[in-house]
């Protein structure tokens, strides 16, 4: 085969590159460490409220409270906003399973909404719809890190008397006009899972908040509902961070901004090569800086292309392969099977490329390249 773009002896390339990382941080990273282990203090402490204003300030907002991980941040604001049995959240159909899954966990009934088709963000008009007597909050996710229409959400929830909270654990530093995923809304929530734009070593999470009340809820809820020592005003759960953690994030934060500018550079480039190729590359909302958790593009031969690409060394990710409203654990719900067409559409044709930060630009033009052949030949 004469193929210029064939690299048997070349590196695979990953989604993911967290040892690479990881040889970043290691130096900075040990003495904090150490800090913390000759300091005897191994949850919350000094290290988890530098975090929490670190975060606080950077991403201008009132109150950050660091939370055990993203799922158990969205599960505690839910407690906070005091959602339960009874009510309806509506969220979209086209996420993480932890955006549904705490709104079961609280007892309410999730909503399911279809998709945007352009930015995969809940779409606003069917959002409009499912609005009952019994809904009481919106959860909108800032899917693959792009801002769901905020401004038209807030506006909705307000005419309807909803609680907004932000989904913003895949959506760390994307802001929309002007204003941090997480911080637009009273309340958001972020994740530190490894793998997310702020990954840490470890589960890690964080509630963002604009309002005092909220927050102190927040802040006793993660503790058992404890309003001092062994006084529990109402159950909680033990939702805190630990010291070592926070060390570690601490010490990520310090890169993120760097990290978010790789990976918009690593988008750019791709939005031209494969621009004219066939495939549908990410498009932007008004409004939006998008941080690229994930870059997805659409096309019709998907699991193909995902084969072709894992030939030649290069791995790529389904996010996600089936709509929340289809998953078993939901069927109690009876949503009706088409609900969400264009959720249904936009799972069997998604496909994510790697596009984290340390990914060269050779790495990112052999992916396009390999791309551009798949789609000139097998058409
Ligand atoms: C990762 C993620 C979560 C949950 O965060 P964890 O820290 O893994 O619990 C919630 N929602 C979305 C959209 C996510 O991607």
């Amino acid at each position: 085969m004469n193929d210029a773009n064939h690299h048997p002896e070349a590196a695979p390339i990953r989604m993911l590159d967290l040892r690479g990382e990881y040889a970043i941080f290691a130096g900075s990273l040990r003495d904090r460490l150490e800090n913390v282990l000759a300091s005897g203090h191994y949850i919350g402490g000094p290290a988890v409220a530098e975090l929490e204003k670190a975060l606080a300030t950077r991403q201008s907002v009132k109150h950050a409270i660091a939370i055990s991980n993203g799922s158990d941040a969205l599960l505690c604001a839910l407690m906070a906003l005091g959602i339960g049995r009874g009510d309806e959240v509506i969220i979209p159909t086209f996420t993480f399973f932890a955006t549904a899954g705490t709104v079961h966990r609280v007892g309410a009934a999730p909503v399911f909404v279809d998709c945007d088709p352009r930015t995969y963000n809940i779409d606003i008009e069917k959002l409009k719809k499912a609005i009952t007597a019994k809904t009481k909050a919106v959860i909108p996710v800032h899917l693959f890190g792009q801002c769901a229409d905020m401004a038209s959400i807030l506006a909705i929830a307000d005419e309807h008397g909803l609680a907004v909270l932000e989904d913003a654990a895949q959506a760390i530093d994307a802001t929309q006009d002007g204003r941090f995923a997480g911080a637009i809304a009273p309340m958001g929530a972020l994740s530190f899972y490894p793998t997310k734009n702020l990954g840490g070593f470890g589960e890690g999470g964080m509630i963002l908040c604009q309002n005092d009340d909220l927050a102190l809820r927040c802040r006793q809820l993660r503790n058992h509902g404890q309003s001092k020592l062994y006084f529990h005003d109402f159950v909680g759960g033990n939702f805190r961070l630990d010291t070592l953690k926070a060390a570690i994030l601490l010490t990520k934060l310090e890169k993120l901004t760097a990290f978010t500018a790789a990976r918009a550079a690593n988008a750019a480039l791709y939005d031209e090569l494969l621009a004219g190729s066939g495939v549908v590359t990410p498009r932007v909302g008004r409004g939006n800086r998008h941080v690229y958790h994930q870059y997805c593009i659409l096309t019709p031969r998907r699991d193909e292309l995902k084969k072709h690409l894992a030939d030649h060394g290069v791995e790529s990710g389904i996010y996600y392969p089936l709509p929340l409203h289809r998953q078993p654990c939901f069927a109690y719900l009876e949503t009706p099977k088409d609900h969400c067409p264009v959720a249904d559409d936009v799972c069997g044709r998604i496909l994510a490329l790697p596009v984290q930060p340390l990914l060269t630009e050779p790495e990112i033009r052999r992916v396009a390249e390999l791309i551009r052949d798949f789609q000139r030949k097998e058409r």
